[in-house]
C-alpha cells in the first residue's frame, strides 16, 4: 500500500509517499521561514499564498523522487485542520482534485493525528495503547493513544502550548524566528539555574499545564537587566522541562501504557527528549521519540496517519470539510468548555 501525504496547516509545505510497511519513498518539504521572519511570527495571508504555489511542485517531486506515478498511489491522505484556514484548504482541495483526477480514495488526516501516530512510523514495535505527550506549536497535551481515531485526553493547556511558550520567548529575547531552535541553541550557552522561573501548576491535583506565567516571568527576568540572554533561555526550557515532567509522571500512576512517547514539534528539543527518557526508565517504560525531522511538521507523518487510516478502511468523501479547529478528543472539549 502507497500513500501520498499532502501537508500545509501552517507554514510547512509537503508532501510525502509512505508504504504501509513504514517505507518512506519521498519526503519533499519547502519552509517557509524566511517569508514569514520580518513579521517574527507566521502570517496566515502569506502562508496560504506560498502553499498555493509550493504544493504542487512538491507533489511533483515526491513522485519524481520515488519513481512513480499517481496511478501507483492506493490513497491521497491530506491535512484537513486544525491550523490556519487558508492553508489547509490549500492542501485538503489540492488532494481532492487528485484523488478525483486518478480515482483513487481521500483520506482527510487531523494533523494532530499525524503527529500522534508518527511515532508508530518510526517505531514499528511501538503498540496500542501509549501514553502520548504531544507538545506542538499550537498544542501540549497529554492523550492515551489507544488505537486509531482513539484518542483519550487527559491534560490540556489551560493557556499557551509548550511550542507557542518557546516561540514568545525567543521574540522577548530577540533570537530570532522560528523560537524554539534559536531557544534551545541559546540554552547550550547558558546556566539552567542562573534565572529563579516559576514552575506552573507543578504538583498541582488539576492535570492541566500553564506556560503564561513563564512567559511573563522571563519578560520580567529581560527587563531587570541582571540576566544574560543565554541565561535567560536556558532557564526557561529547565523550568519547561520540569513541567512537562510533572504533569507527565502524574499521569504515568493512572494508566495502563505499553511506552512513554512524545511527538510534535516541541520534542525535537534535545533537553525534553532527555528528561522525558529518564522518566520512563525510572518507570521501567519503554520511551519512544520520532527522528527530530518527523517531530516538526512534514508529510511522511500524514501519509502515514494516512496508512494507518487506509488499513482500518476509513475514507472520506470529497465533501470532507477543512476545519480550523478540530480536537482529536471531541468528548474531553465538551465535557471542560472551549479550550480546556
Ligand atoms: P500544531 O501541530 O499544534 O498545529 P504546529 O504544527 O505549528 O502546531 P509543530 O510544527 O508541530 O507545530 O511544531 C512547531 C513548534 O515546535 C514551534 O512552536 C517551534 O518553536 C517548536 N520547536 C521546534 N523545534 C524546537 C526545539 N528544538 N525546541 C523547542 N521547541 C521547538
Ligand atoms: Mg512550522
Ligand atoms: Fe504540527
Amino acid at each position: 500500500t502507497l500513500i501520498l501525504g499532502l501537508e500545509s496547516s501552517c507554514d510547512e509545505t509537503a508532501a510525502a509517499l509512505v508504504t504501509a510497511d513504514r517505507a518512506i519513498r519521498a519526503h519533499q518539504l519547502a519552509g517557509q521561514e524566511a517569508d514569514h521572519r520580518p513579521f517574527g511570527g507566521v502570517v496566515p495571508e502569506i502562508a496560504a499564498r506560498a502553499h498555493v504555489e509550493a504544493l504542487t511542485p512538491l507533489v511533483e517531486a515526491a513522485l519524481a523522487e520515488a519513481g512513480v506515478s499517481l496511478a501507483d498511489v492506493d490513497a491521497i491522505a491530506a491535512t484537513a485542520g486544525p491550523g490556519l484556514i487558508g492553508g489547509v484548504m490549500v492542501g485538503l482541495v489540492t488532494g481532492k482534485a487528485l484523488a478525483l483526477a486518478a480515482g483513487k480514495p481521500l483520506i482527510a488526516v487531523n494533523h494532530l493525528e499525524g503527529h500522534a501516530l508518527s511515532p508508530r512510523l518510526a517505531d514499528p514495535d511501538l503498540a496500542f495503547p501509549y501514553l502520548l505527550l504531544l507538545v506542538s506549536g499550537g498544542h501540549c497535551q497529554l492523550l492515551l493513544v489507544e488505537g486509531v481515531g482513539q484518542y483519550r485526553r487527559l491534560a490540556t493547556t489551560i493557556d499557551d502550548a509548550a511550542g507557542e511558550a518557546f516561540d514568545k520567548t525567543a521574540k522577548l529575547l530577540g533570537l530570532g524566528f522560528p523560537g524554539g531552535p534559536a531557544v534551545e541553541k541559546a540554552a547550550l550557552a547558558g546556566d539552567p539555574k542562573a534565572v529563579p522561573l516559576p514552575r506552573p501548576l507543578v504538583g498541582s491535583g488539576e492535570p492541566h499545564f500553564s506556560f503564561a506565567g513563564l512567559k511573563s516571568a522571563v519578560l520580567r527576568a529581560r527587563d531587570s537587566g541582571l540576566y544574560k540572554a543565554e541565561d535567560i533561555a536556558a532557564s526557561f526550557q529547565q523550568a519547561v522541562v520540569d513541567c512537562l515532567i510533572d504533569r507527565t509522571r502524574r499521569q504515568l500512576a493512572n494508566v495502563e501504557a505499553s511506552a512513554l512517547v512524545v511527538a510534535g514539534g516541541v520534542a525535537a528539543n534535545k533537553a525534553v527528549r532527555g528528561a522525558l527518557e529518564a522518566l520512563a526508565a525510572d518507570h521501567g517504560l519503554r520511551f519512544v521519540a520520532p527522528p527530530q525531522w518527523l517531530c516538526t511538521d512534514n508529510a511522511a507523518m500524514i501519509a502515514w496517519a494516512g496508512a494507518e487510516r487506509y488499513k482500518a478502511g476509513l475514507f472520506d468523501d470529497l465533501d470532507a470539510p477543512a476545519r480550523a479547529r478540530w480536537p482529536l478528543d471531541p468528548n474531553a472539549e465538551k465535557a471542560r468548555g472551549a479550550g480546556v
